[in-house]
Formats: C-alpha cells, sequence, structure tokens
C-alpha cells in the first residue's frame, strides 16, 4: 500500500582535488563511518547510501542526473567535508529535481588544539566549505533543508529523519490519485478547487467517477468474500448490537463489509491512493459508507468527505510522510466555550480515522440523519492525547494556500452515550480566542488533515519544495 518500502537516500559528499589523494582518501573513509554509524542508529526510517565523492562539476552532475532517474532514490543529503568550489555544484544542482538536505555538521566533535596543524585545518574545514556550497544553494533558490550539529547528536538524526519522510512524501505526491466516487456537494465553497494547477503544482491526479462504476463492484463482492472479512472484524472490534436485534446489526455491517471490499479493489484496480464519497450522490447504494471508509483510512488511503478530493491527497500525503500513524481526515464540529476549557470537538458524520483511536473502536448501527439511506454502521471511539498539528488546503483562486495550526489533542473524561461517532477533541496554539480567529480569518477550511505524528517543520519543508504559500497559527 505505502510502496514506500524500497526507497532510499544518497549522501554525497564534498571535496575537491586541491589537497591531495591522501586527504580524498581519509575523506572518503570518514564518510563511510558517518554513513554507516547513521544508519545502524536505527532513527532514520530509510538507508542512506554513500557515493563517489563530489570532486569535479562532471562527478556532481552525473550523479543528480541519476537520482533524478532512479524512483528509488527519494532524495540527496550532502556534507561538505572539506572546501568544495561551488561552481562545481551548479549544473547538478539547478538538474536535481528532488529534495535536498545539506547537513552543516564536522567530522571531529572539537577542535584537538594540541595538535591541530593546517593539514587537520584543510582537511577539516566544514565552517568554510558549508558556506561556500550554502551560498549557491541559497542563490538558486533550492529550498533545501538545512540541518546544522554534530552528525551524533539525537536531535541532529531526527532532524535528519523528518526529513526523509517528507522527501518520501514529496516524492510520493506525483503518485498520488484520487478517484471522486459523485462529485463535491452541492452548495460547499471549501471542497472547490482547480484540479489542473493541484496536479501542476502538486502532482495530484483527480479522477471522477459516476456512483454506477463502484455499485458494479459492490454487486460483485461475494457472499464468502464478506463472511471472510465480517470474521476479521470480530478480532479486531467490540460489537455494540445497541437497540438492533443482532440479525439486523449483522446486516447492516456486512452492507459496510462489502463496501469496503468492493472501493479497495476498485481503487487498486485504478491505482489510486485517496478517494471521497458524497451522501448526496448514492445511487444504488444503500448505506453511506461509514465503516467501509474507515477501514481503508487505516490502511493508509487517503480520504475526505462530500467529495472534497484536495483534502483526501492531503491526507494520503501526509499519512505517507507520518507511516499512517495517528494522522487522518477531520472536521471541526462544536466548541467547548467554558473559561479554561476552551477547546474543539472535531469529527465527522461517520469517517474518524481509527489510527487516532486511543481505545478498542466498537461497531455501532445509527440512523444517518441525512442522505436518506439506511441506517450505516461505524467504528466508535475516542481520540488519543498528543501535540500535533491541523492543515488545511484551500484554493484562493490565483493559488493555493496550505493552513496550519499547532494543536494539542486529549482524551475525553466525560462519556457521550448518545454521540453515536468517534471524537477527537484538541486545543489550538497560541490559544484558542487567537488560534481560532487565525485560522478563520486566514480561509482555513472545516475539513482538515490532522497529524498528532508531524510537526510544523515537517508541513513546511514540504510547502516549500511545491511552492505552496502558507501559514502557521503557533
Ligand atoms: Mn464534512
Amino acid at each position: 500500500m505505502f510502496a514506500t518500502e524500497k526507497k532510499e537516500f544518497w549522501f554525497v559528499v564534498g571535496s575537491q582535488h586541491l589537497y591531495g589523494e591522501e586527504a580524498l582518501a581519509e575523506v572518503k573513509a570518514n564518510a563511510q563511518a558517518m554513513t554507516d554509524s547513521l544508519n545502524e542508529s536505527g532513527v532514520l526510517p530509510y538507508p542512506l547510501v554513500l557515493q563517489d565523492l563530489a570532486v569535479t562539476a562532471d562527478k556532481i552532475t552525473s550523479m543528480m542526473k541519476e537520482v533524478n532517474y532512479r524512483d528509488e532514490v527519494a532524495g540527496v543529503m550532502t556534507w561538505m567535508h572539506t572546501f568544495s568550489p561551488a561552481k562545481m555544484w551548479i549544473r547538478g544542482t539547478k538538474l536535481l529535481q528532488k529534495p535536498l538536505l545539506h547537513l552543516a555538521t564536522q567530522y571531529n566533535e572539537s577542535i584537538p588544539w594540541a595538535t591541530i596543524d593546517m593539514d587537520f585545518m584543510n582537511l577539516n574545514q566544514s565552517a568554510h566549505g558549508d558556506r561556500e556550497y550554502g551560498f549557491i544553494n541559497a542563490r538558486l533558490n533550492k529550498q533545501n533543508k538545512v540541518v546544522v550539529g554534530y552528525w551524533e547528536r539525537p536531535e541532529v538524526k531526527q532532524q535528519i529523519a523528518d526529513w526523509m519522510d517528507v522527501a518520501v512524501a514529496y516524492n510520493e505526491s506525483f503518485n498520488i490519485k484520487v478517484a471522486r466516487f459523485g462529485d463535491n456537494m452541492r452548495n460547499v465553497a471549501v471542497t472547490e478547487g482547480d484540479k489542473v494547477e493541484a496536479q501542476i503544482q502538486f502532482g495530484w491526479t483527480v479522477d471522477y467517477f459516476g456512483i454506477g462504476d463502484l455499485v458494479q463492484y459492490v454487486n460483485a463482492v461475494t457472499e464468502e468474500e464478506i463472511n471472510d472479512l465480517f470474521a476479521e472484524y470480530e478480532t479486531l472490534y467490540e460489537f455494540d448490537y445497541g437497540t438492533y436485534s443482532r440479525e439486523d446489526w449483522e446486516k447492516s455491517v456486512k452492507v459496510q463489509a462489502s463496501y469496503e471490499i468492493a472501493i479497495q479493489k476498485f481503487l487498486d484496480d485504478g491505482g489510486y491512493t485517496a478517494f471521497t464519497s458524497n451522501f448526496e450522490d448514492l445511487y444504488g447504494m444503500k448505506q453511506l459508507p461509514g465503516l467501509a471508509v474507515q477501514r481503508l483510512m487505516a490502511k493508509g488511503y487517503g480520504f475526505a468527505g462530500e467529495g472534497d478530493w484536495k483534502t483526501a491527497a492531503l491526507d494520503r500525503l501526509l499519512k505517507v510522510m507520518s507511516h499512517n500513524q495517528s494522522t487522518g481526515f477531520m472536521e471541526d464540529y462544536t466548541y467547548e466555550l467554558a473559561a479554561g476549557q476552551e477547546s474543539i470537538l472535531q469529527s465527522h458524520m461517520l469517517e474518524v480515522d481509527p489510527s487516532l483511536a486511543s481505545n478498542q473502536p466498537k461497531i455501532i448501527v445509527s440512523p444517518l440523519g441525512i442522505g436518506d439511506r439506511e441506517d450505516p454502521a461505524r467504528l466508535v471511539f475516542d481520540g488519543k492525547a498528543g501535540d500535533g498539528v491541523v492543515v488545511s488546503m484551500a484554493d484562493f483562486g490565483t493559488h493555493y494556500k496550505l493552513l496550519i495550526n499547532e494543536v494539542t489533542a486529549f482524551e475525553p473524561t466525560v462519556a457521550a452515550p448518545n454521540l453515536p461517532v468517534a471524537r477527537v477533541l484538541w486545543e489550538v496554539k497560541p490559544n484558542f480566542q487567537d488560534g481560532v480567529k487565525a485560522w478563520i480569518e486566514n480561509g482555513g477550511g472545516h475539513h482538515t488533515v490532522v497529524s498528532l505524528n508531524l510537526t510544523t517543520d515537517q508541513i513546511v519543508a514540504y510547502a516549500k519544495l511545491v511552492n505552496l504559500d502558507y501559514v502557521v497559527i503557533k
């Protein structure tokens, strides 16, 4: 599903021939030791692969062209062990179409005052080399990440790891294909958008299908497939029959099981990794997909309701970036305004992502006031606690705009026995009044993607890579 397991990053170490072959051999040995240490640390989510030393313009150009060509290479990390004249880097850096991280570090942690001589200084002049190399990246407007610090430090390794996740998501952005089952909801403004611009800027393919195309897949699902999946539900979730007979309850849940099988088959057949539905467009469907959508979210497919393809694609993007941990589609619903407790109840009419669950979800069946269909089954749970980011994407006519608000989610302490949907609660930064005001003034939507596993820096790094206007509220 994620197709990211085989990704790797190339490590390109800059130097030049000026210092002689002996010095270059030491540069290479140090680079190998650093590569091994970073790979063995267990912090990096993807392997670093050390390349030949970057000592001529031709070498650098051919390496960067190779990076572009190879799908398994998600980006390049560079390090200036010595001074590496930056005119050598211009052609290759301009050609590079994948994320670039400049690690501003030095092999030795401290200056060895007792023994330092000119040979040592020529070999270990990262401070010198960083500035020459950084200048050309800035002048080329490369939007590269710069990580500064001693390479053995945990916080440096963590920053590299976080960037790797952004880089893999950036690469995956060009593979995101959204299947829209039906159009977006009538009259709603924020779910509109320029699909051609989204494909140009973010690489997203957004395709429409009549709901009848999906109904054909639903009709082809067999009883055996449904019973097998229902048995899986039994091992994973609590069954809550509520006021329904066991028979009616099972019937309803099995409709959702048939939707899960059908939608997944449809998506996989077409290479789609995200989708939308719309309760206004369900001709031939008995229920609005609820449990089915939640299960597919848990598997890593992006989703948003009411035909909101922008948020569905963003959901997929952030699921890849977060390894599908605590990340999902969300909707702002209801304020808690009591003094000192100000927060926002987040949910959706059915489709809340189980990757955010703090407890074992239970399957319930309940009527849905809108959509005029049979009572749909859904997973109900409470959201987990943690610091994170909530992100929305809006089309402002002349450009897309990304809003990022830092939030602190917390587990609810009071039961809500009549609420038939999953609930997530959070406080917004910097405080309720200023955070909500800034969100509304900037035109942030009610459909969002929340992640308790990503940071503002990571979202901003992606925005810079795709030249996307962004606002951070924190
Ligand atoms: Mn909605």
